[in-house]
């Protein structure tokens, strides 16, 4: 029987045919591996967990497409399995013929709906990078009809099921992105950080913040200004050498202190400053600064400090 010990971190349930990708996301996304390097890895054939404490404590469970989840099963306890679940992901794979999986889909959207009608479904048409542009989008607009149709003959339209497809593949950032979103969506206090940020931008350079899982790279919140993918691209880089760079001279300083947070800052070509300062449980606030200003950098750092202690004060963390 799946462990089912962790009831109420929200949970994120992986699902999808065989091949389809769901180790090589898991692989790429929390576990920081070349998307190349996936090619070598193995189908994966019998349920992982596996939990990540971040902002919020939520845990990722891959289960193998080949397991029929409407016959009783001594591995899965199917009813239980969703109750607690935050997130469906259900990964299609778009390179291949995908009747198949829409059908198992459906079967999967039916069964869960009945346990946990508040579960998020999303439902990632994976491995675009093979498909032109307009292909991208008529292979979207393929699947979503197919898929709502299916639920409008099962009298489950669109509107109780909650629903949301994304175009992903891991040769880019668009998975990243598609998982910020998903994870965003489980996060109780979402509100109260975007405002914290607003208020952040609004009162310091930062023309653009975003609060990352350094680990994942997945941004767990930002400012309420639009995210264009380059700015996201050039952030998440910048986190990459920022933690290379702190590697680098971990061993000479004494890296378990609590003091000790990361801060790093970089001018750009084009005049852009990066910030990057480490937060909380794992998170690290990126901000991007267009004009600088050398009297107001100690603001900057003033207020992200004050930021800073408004998170801890929010999880009741006592620094001490
Ligand atoms: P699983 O059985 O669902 O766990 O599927 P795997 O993770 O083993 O992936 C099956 C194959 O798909 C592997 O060879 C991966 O390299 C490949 N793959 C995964 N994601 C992508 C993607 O975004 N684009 C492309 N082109 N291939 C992918």
């Amino acid at each position: 029987i799946i462990n089912v010990s962790s009831l109420d971190r929200p949970k994120v349930l992986l699902m999808g045919l065989r091949r389809s990708g769901k180790s090589s996301i898991c692989k790429v996304v929390f576990h920081n591996m070349q998307p190349l390097d996936t090619l070598y890895i193995e189908s994966t054939s019998k349920p992982v967990e596996e939990e990540f404490n971040s902002l919020i404590d939520f845990s990722v469970q891959e289960l193998p497409g080949q397991l029929n989840f409407f016959e009783p099963d001594q591995y899965i306890d199917s009813d239980r399995l969703f109750q607690n679940v935050g997130a469906l992901v259900y990964v299609i794979d778009s390179q291949d013929e995908y009747l198949n999986a829409l059908s198992n889909l459906h079967n999967i959207i039916e069964y869960a709906f009945k346990i946990n009608p508040d579960i998020n479904v999303e439902v990632l048409i994976h491995k675009v990078d093979g498909l032109s542009e307009d292909f991208r989008l008529d292979t979207q607009r393929d699947i979503m009809q197919r898929v709502s149709d299916e639920l409008v003959d099962a009298r489950l339209d669109d509107g109780d099921v909650k629903l949301n497809f994304h175009l992903t593949s891991i040769f880019d950032h668009s998975i990243y992105e598609a998982f910020s979103r998903i994870i965003q969506k489980l996060i109780p206090e979402l509100p109260v950080f975007e405002n914290l940020l607003n208020v952040l931008c609004s009162h310091s350079l930062f023309e653009k913040v975003f609060l990352f899982d350094v680990n994942s790279k997945i941004y767990v919140a930002t400012d309420s200004s639009p995210v264009d993918n380059q700015t996201y691209e050039v952030c998440t880089d910048f986190i990459d050498v920022a933690v290379d760079l702190d590697n680098l001279y971990e061993n000479g300083s004494d890296s378990k202190s609590s003091e000790n947070t990361l801060k790093c800052v970089s001018k750009l070509q084009n005049g852009v400053t990066l910030h990057l300062h480490q937060m909380v449980k794992g998170l690290a606030l990126v901000g991007l600064i267009r004009k600088e200003n050398g009297q107001k950098m100690a603001l900057v750092d003033y207020n992200v400090q004050v930021f800073r202690e408004g998170l801890e004060r929010i999880w009741g963390i006592n620094k001490k």
